[in-house]
């Protein structure tokens, strides 16, 4: 079995350590025997979404999500959508999340419009939001039912319709700051203001992804279980500390 990984502007797309995102992916799978092979995407590339298993768009600034957006919406928005209709799995953060919706608009009051594949709109508010975030998940996660991140972001990030949300929050902001709703659902595809980077961080979440992406063209796949008595200790510590110092 092999899992295929397409990293979305790697040189562009990439504040606090959203790498380690792919690092984390990339060892809970070879350590089960699972072949992985990564593929960055960036500026000036169309590829066919659909050929991938999973899909990874990380955070960025204002100046970033500049450069990339028309590159989006030119080169890539079309297979982005048909591929996210079709079941990939996608894991985007922060400025990633804000463009597979319909538009951010940032402070000065430019719109930088977003793919257009998730039910959702960012308009930038007057502060920003930052520090640690805890949620509470419904997705049926093993290990936890919490998930823990650092956010920081202008954005306030409204959800239509056909999303749901990805938890609700406990400590911080998440989505904007009113409604106690953190990031978004639509498919097998996860909007999040979560950094940190979110999947060592939440190790459950990582292999829930995991899980889902092998499953879409090899059948229900089972993950053999890894000993994560060390990463669910370092994520209960996050949860806590962030319960106590940020609440
Ligand atoms: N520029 C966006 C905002 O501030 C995204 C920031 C980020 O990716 N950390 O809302």
């Amino acid at each position: 079995m092999k899992l295929i990984i397409c990293h979305l502007y790697p040189d562009l797309m990439n504040t606090y350590g959203d790498r380690g995102n792919m690092i984390t992916l990339y060892k809970r799978a070879s350590w089960r025997g699972i072949e992985v092979e990564v593929i960055p995407v960036s500026i000036g590339e169309g590829p066919d979404f659909g050929a991938f298993d999973l899909i990874f768009f990380g955070g960025g600034q204002d100046k970033e999500q500049r450069l990339v957006c028309q590159d989006l919406i030119t080169l890539k928005r079309s297979s982005l959508i048909d591929a996210i209709e079709d079941g990939v799995v996608v894991l985007a953060v922060c400025g990633g999340y804000q463009l597979l919706g319909e538009y951010y608009r940032t402070p000065g009051g430019e719109e930088l419009p977003g793919v257009g594949a998730l039910d959702i709109r960012t308009e930038a508010g007057s502060g920003r939001f930052i520090g640690n975030v805890v949620i509470e998940s419904q997705l049926p996660l093993g290990g936890a039912p919490t998930m823990v991140g650092f956010e920081n972001h202008s954005g306030r990030t409204y959800l239509g319709d056909k999303t749901r949300p990805l938890g609700r929050v406990i400590v911080g902001h998440g989505n904007n700051g009113r409604d106690g709703l953190e990031g978004c659902v639509y498919k097998n595809a996860f909007g999040t203001y979560l950094h940190g980077p979110i999947l060592p961080k939440n190790p459950h979440f990582a292999d829930y992804l995991i899980q889902k992406a092998l499953s879409r063209r090899h059948g229900e796949v089972k993950l053999p279980s890894l000993d994560d008595g060390m990463e669910l200790r370092a994520h209960k510590a996050a949860v806590a500390h962030a319960r106590k110092c940020c609440h």
